[in-house]
């Protein structure tokens, strides 16, 4: 299986019953569709009941005019998702609606849990039904089945989860927005025309017209109801924000606790061009995951930038393809050489991070096809070692070329000129933050807390 990235969440509490709510929803999900395109979904709340509408493929696909006018209300939350545990089938699209003691109980989540098995099982003994494959309806389980107040259950199922979550709760009359104690995944809050907005990423309040005013705290669950805002932090442990969303998973144009995507991916790219200079003709990057290192790296070595890769802009994801030769040509579906700029140069070709290293493979054959002399790769991140179990789905440590391979390997596989990784330290002063509030783990294998075995992705569906 190829490595899939986190999911985004939307939600929404209005001051007043609001017909367009779900439209809003609709158009930040949009701008949230780079962190999940299997399915999506969005739940409202009138005060008195929950409905939904959920389906699979993108945000675009799934909502007709009718279904967005369907849904009215006072409170809404949305989710886009890739899945990390559980397949992609409509009964795992989220949000989650679920009944507890006082009603209905609407649930969104971006992470993935370690611990999800063991408490599946645990609740399964006590007499608990599940109708999905996902961890996320443990969380929801959890919850749905306490006798306690809801921001009493959350407090206990938070001290019984254990992993990454940022998630978003709906019941009849409050919206609760939650972020694990690591703050392994981002979530923030923002405000438009009297309502609360949360989202994974600030971008998309900038896509619906709001105003950001500050991060959810690791640790913290916010409450939005009738009473306004309020704020109840009961966890705390070591921060470890996910350092990939930095490299790849955020839109350039996002800002996560208080850091810039933008500035971090250049000066990753400035720092790449002082770690491994090299005298060539031209510094292509692969779009869109190099663009912005490919700039840092082009106004630090004077070396010019040019478009010797287009895009085709309506092409979904190389990584959802099924099979090795479909997805080889996924990369000449997606990528077309520009022969008249590549020919007889020296080629710096920059992107983000290499995982399997199928991409890069043949995006160095086809510039070479197209008369490049040299093709030296840069890659704006270290070697990706271990596999992620928060979040990130890159199944096996064995998938990873670099778990397997040294950097000089990896060069005569990809059959580059020459090939360099920043180093851990050159990512670290990247990023406008302290190394210990970062989860760093797939470039070192430290992971912030115990992990599960390998492979357990599709472990409630092998049940
Ligand atoms: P690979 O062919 O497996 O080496 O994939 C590397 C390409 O996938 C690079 O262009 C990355 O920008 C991109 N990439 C990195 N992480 C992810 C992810 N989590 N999901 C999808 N694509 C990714």
């Amino acid at each position: 299986m190829p490595i899939k990235e986190a999911c985004g969440l939307l939600g929404i509490y209005s001051s007043q019953p609001d017909e367009s709510i779900a439209r809003t929803v609709y158009y930040g999900l949009f701008a949230l569709q780079h962190r999940g395109q299997e399915s999506a979904g969005i739940a409202v709340s009138d005060t008195r009941s929950i409905k939904y509408h959920k389906g699979i493929g993108l945000v675009s696909e799934i909502f007709s005019e009718e279904d967005l006018e369907d849904l009215k209300g006072k409170m809404a939350i949305g989710h886009v998702r890739y899945s990390t545990t559980g397949s992609n089938c409509l009964s795992n699209a989220q949000p989650l609606v679920v009944k507890y003691h006082s009603g209905e109980l609407a649930i969104a989540h971006n992470g993935n849990l370690v611990n999800a098995y063991e408490l599946r099982n645990d609740l399964e003994e006590n007499g608990a039904m599940f109708h999905t494959t996902t961890d996320s309806e443990v969380i929801a389980a959890l919850i749905a089945r306490s006798r306690k107040s809801l921001i009493e259950a959350v407090i206990e199922c938070m001290e019984k989860i254990r992993g990454a979550y940022s998630l978003l709760l709906m019941s009849k009359d409050k919206l609760i927005a939650i972020r694990d104690s690591n703050g392994f995944r981002p979530l923030c809050i923002g405000s438009y025309n009297g309502s609360y907005v949360v989202a994974s990423e600030n971008v998309a309040f900038d896509t619906i017209g709001a105003e950001f005013l500050r991060d959810i705290e690791p640790g913290e669950i916010v409450v939005f109801d009738e009473n306004g805002i309020s704020s109840h932090k009961v966890i705390t442990s070591r921060k470890s924000l996910c350092v990939f969303e930095f490299v790849y998973f955020a839109r350039p144009d996002s800002v996560i606790d208080k850091v810039s995507v933008y500035q971090t991916r250049w000066k990753a790219g400035a720092i790449l061009a002082r770690e491994h200079p090299v005298d060539a003709d031209l510094v292509v990057a692969v779009p869109d995951s190099g663009n912005v290192a490919a700039i840092g790296f082009s106004d630090t070595s004077h070396i010019p930038m040019g478009m010797g890769l287009i895009k085709n802009r309506y092409i979904g994801r190389t990584f959802i393809q099924p099979s090795q030769r479909i997805r080889n040509l996924g990369v000449r579906l997606k990528l077309n050489p520009l022969k008249d700029l590549i020919n007889g140069k020296r080629i710096v070709l920059v992107d983000d991070s290499i995982v399997r290293g199928t991409t890069m493979g043949q995006i160095v054959k086809m510039l070479k096809d197209s008369g490049a002399k040299q093709v030296h790769v840069r890659i704006s991140s270290p070697p990706i070692t271990h596999s992620c179990y928060f979040g990130i789905d890159t199944s096996t440590r064995r998938e990873l070329i670099a778990s397997c391979h040294d950097v000089e390997s990896i060069r005569k596989l990809l059959d580059a000129d020459s090939l360099g990784y920043l180093s851990i330290d050159g990512l670290i002063e990247s990023i406008d933050m302290k190394e210990k509030d970062l989860c760093i783990a797939c470039f070192t294998g430290e992971y912030p807390m115990q992990i599960p075995r390998e492979g357990r992705k599709y472990l409630f569906e092998k049940r």
